[in-house]
């Protein structure tokens, strides 16, 4: 019997999203998740009155006005900018890499002065085309500043050397010549100031532990059913809609017929500390190799909190296995000639849309995860 026209898989931004815009488009949707909560790992949970991004730090930037506006209407966003800081050895320098951070390195003090140093450095390496991340970061801010913030974080980040990762990873840094410790390029910037779990539940007219909330028409046509695990309870969950909305990986859905894609999962050490004020930054990137975590998020910096303790998470990289949670794609070659196949695979499968960080096998930020699923809500309604 088909109860519902769409089950989604997965009750993260991309599931959430995608039910929303078909609720109120009138249609109706079977939200299931197999963790015991919304949110998937955009998740926030309040400890000592502080909202703990579970899954790690997440920061909402985006240059698209229409994506900006639609989450406004599920959040209000507060004006938090991320200005991380690099702790190499007890060195502190400014991220992302700009003339506070050249003028820590090397003392010069003018853009011009600053951008002989970088062309300096690029010529004594000899790179004129990169070809990896190594020759990409050299290439962008010379090799002091590969070697004493990019170096250390990235082999610990992503376990494998530089000169084996793709250049485009590090393009997700800004590099900029003026004074100006904005992480993002963005036109827009913020943190929901109820969390993202409420933001999330907003969207799908539901309190955070999934149970109905209310009011308006379209609440009415999601249905949320948390620890329900589709790989495992296919041939009963699959009859119940007209089509799915898979955002889970796309290997697991194919019962890693072809092999298994590599992610990068983290393990996080959270813990509550009774000071008021730890690392003074919401984030710390720890640059060395040798610290094993790669960065420190004090979490009550993300909304100015006044509370009279604080929680940290120590973030710490990790190979991936079947079986364990999946955060970053690792977007090589040879998993993207891998995902190629997946993804023929995906767009023959009758009736199933494959969306999201781990559907689609892309290192996706939050606006990016919207904009597909709004574009693909509007394909579909
Ligand atoms: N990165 C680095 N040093 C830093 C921060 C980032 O070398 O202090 C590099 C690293 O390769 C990382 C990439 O930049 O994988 C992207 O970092 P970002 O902070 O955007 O990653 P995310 O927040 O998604 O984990």
């Amino acid at each position: 019997m088909r109860q519902y026209d769409y089950l989604i898989v997965g009750a993260g931004l991309y599931g959430a999203v995608f039910a929303h815009e078909a609720a109120v488009a009138g249609k109706t949707s079977l939200v299931i998740d197999r963790r015991d909560h919304i949110a998937g790992n955009v998740y926030t949970e309040q400890i000592q009155g502080i909202d703990v991004h579970r899954y790690g730090a997440h920061i909402f930037h985006t240059n698209n006005q229409e994506v900006w506006e639609y989450v406004n209407r599920f959040a209000v966003m507060n004006r938090y900018t991320n200005s991380p800081i690099a702790n190499y050895k007890g060195e502190i320098y400014n991220l992302p890499f700009n003339m506070n951070t050249f003028n820590k390195m090397w003392g010069v003090i003018t853009p011009d002065e600053a951008a002989e140093r970088i062309a300096e450095q690029r010529r004594a390496a000899g790179i004129t085309e990169p070809q990896n991340l190594e020759e990409q970061a050299i290439s962008l801010v010379g090799t002091d500043i590969y070697e004493k913030l990019i170096k250390g974080y990235t082999q610990k980040q992503w376990g494998r050397p530089c000169t084996e990762l793709p250049a485009f990873i590090i393009k997700r840094l800004p590099v900029r010549l003026t004074y100006d410790n904005n992480y993002f390029d963005a036109l827009y910037q913020g943190i929901p100031t109820q969390g993202y779990t409420q933001l999330v539940a907003n969207l799908l007219g539901c309190r955070a532990d999934g149970t109905p909330a209310a009011q308006e028409d379209w609440c009415g046509r999601i249905t949320v059913r948390l620890g329900a695990d589709y790989l495992k309870e296919r041939e009963t969950l699959r009859d119940l809609a007209g089509k799915v909305v898979y955002t889970g990986p796309v290997d697991a859905y194919f019962d890693y017929r072809l092999g298994a894609l590599e992610y990068r999962s983290v393990r996080f050490e959270t813990q509550t500390l009774d000071t008021a004020n730890y690392q003074g930054n919401a984030v710390v990137n720890y640059t060395d190799a040798e610290t094993p975590y790669t960065r420190i998020i004090e979490h009550k910096h993300f909304t100015f909190g006044t509370q009279e303790k604080t929680v940290i998470s120590r973030e710490y990289s990790a190979e991936w296995k079947v079986g364990d949670e999946p955060y970053y794609p690792v977007n090589d070659e040879k998993n993207g000639a891998l995902y190629a196949q997946y993804k023929a695979l995906a767009d023959a499968e009758q009736g199933v849309l494959f969306g999201g960080r781990l559907g689609e096998y892309r290192y996706y930020d939050m606006d990016k995860v919207i904009e597909a699923a709004l574009a693909a809500a509007r394909r579909e309604l």
